[in-house]
Parts: C-alpha cells; structure tokens; sequence
C-alpha cells in the first residue's frame, strides 16, 4: 500500500484538529460569557480556578475536573469539529502559507462558532485576531508567490462583506450585530483569496444554511418567530463550503 503527500497530510491535519480540542474547550469556556460579566476562568458550577492562566485546556469530556458538572460543549464534539475542519482545508488546499492561513481562520472559526451558539455574542479579542493572522499569511503568501493581485482581491472581499454586513446591522440591528461584521472581515479574507465568486458564494451558503435551520427548527416548533438565531456559526459554516468548492 502507498500513502501520498496529501494523505499524510489530512491525517496531520486530523490528527492537530483533535488534539487542539481541550486547548479550544478552555477558549470556549473563557469567551462564552454575557456581554455585561467579566472572561471567565472559574468553573461556573463549582468555582474552582481552571484557566487561572489564558491558554489552559479542559478535558474532552465536557466536565469540569473537579466537580465532574458539564461545562460547555458535549463531549467529544469541539474535537471532532475542529479536526474535521481542518482535515477538510487540507484535503482540498496544498499550498502551505494559504493552508496555514485558513487553518489560522477555522481554529478561531471554530472557538467563535462554539461562542456564539453558546451566547449570541462574537468578541472582538477572537474575531480580530481571526482577520489579522489570516491576513498576515495570505500577504505572506502572496508575497513569497508574486500574487498580489490575488491578495488584493481577498483584502476587497473582506471589505465588501463587512461593509455589506454592517448594512444589514444598521437596517436590521436585532438580526444581524457588529460582532457579525467583524467576522465578515476574516470570513471575506479567507473565501476571497479564492476570487469575489467565492466570497459571494460563501455569504449566499451562509444565509442559505441559516435559513434552512430556521425553518427546520420552526416547523419542529424548537423555536419561535421572535427567537434570535446567532448568525457567526452559519457564516463560518458558508465560508467553509465556498473554499471546499472554489479551492483548487
Ligand atoms: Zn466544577
């Protein structure tokens, strides 16, 4: 049996996203909290310290190790989101800088995903970062490459979406929020470095998939009309699909 490159590589890749899971279940914990508290680094069931330092990590388990209560996200599943990610980024880009470039967007992607189900918010301490280092290494990228054009174009589709998202938050405020287009920066950046087709197709899957949620969930009667539905995860969700397919 031969295994290439590229197979080494989703496994790497597999492999990293499990393995970053208890790192990102700490970032979880920390960010979820409501806009008016302070970050978290105390089990909200017990109140023992579990980040008395930023980049501590919780176990796999969803418990807190002390009290054994659920904290957070369920077992097993920021791990096997975020390893799916990043597999699926790996599969379908070689190209190293771009790789590490969106390997950067989906690991923060995944924190904010995960944030934003949990508390209808989007903090500028992850969404900023997200779009910095993205931006960074698409510029590195297209620097060592000779592509600034392309670079150009990702640098405009973030733009573009943020300034399109930033109208739908003026027009529409309990819908759509700042954090929202903050995000559109790193999500604009990450499909646009595959040209503006992507960018528009990213944003069009991330309504789309909202949209269908919406619907599921209403016809199931999970939720009401004038329930809110956070948006972050479903851009994500749509930037993904838009690289996936536009990726070459
Ligand atoms: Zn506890």
């Amino acid at each position: 049996m031969t295994i290439n490159a590229d197979g080494v590589l989703i496994v790497v890749a597999l492999l990293a996203g499990a393995a970053l899971g208890p790192l990102l279940r700490a970032q979880i914990l920390h960010f979820a909290v409501p806009s008016e508290e302070s970050w978290r680094r105390d089990c909200p069931q017990c109140g023992a310290a579990l980040l008395p330092t930023a980049w501590r990590a919780l176990p796999p388990t969803g418990r807190c190790p002390r009290c054994r209560q659920r904290i957070g996200p369920a077992p097993g599943l920021v791990e096997a989101v975020a390893a799916a990610t990043l597999a699926l980024l790996a599969w379908r880009v070689s190209a190293p800088l771009p790789l590490a470039a969106l390997c950067w967007a989906a690991v923060f992607g995944v924190v904010l995903a995960f944030v934003d189900v949990a508390v209808h918010r989007l903090p500028d301490r992850l969404t900023l970062p997200a779009a910095g280092g993205t931006a960074v290494l698409l510029g590195l990228s297209a620097a060592v490459d000779g592509e600034p054009r392309r670079y150009v174009v990702a640098l405009a589709s973030a733009l573009g979406l943020a300034a399109f998202y930033l109208i739908l938050a003026l027009i529409a405020p309990a819908g759509m929020g700042l954090g929202d287009v903050k995000l559109a920066l790193c999500v604009g950046l990450a499909a646009g470095w595959f040209g503006w087709p992507a960018t528009v197709m990213a944003a069009m899957a991330g309504f789309l998939l909202a949209g269908f949620y919406a619907v599921a969930l209403l016809v199931t009667g999970k939720v009401g009309r004038k329930d809110h539905i956070p948006h972050g995860p479903f851009m994500l969700l749509g930037a993904l699909v838009a690289v996936t397919l536009a990726a070459v």
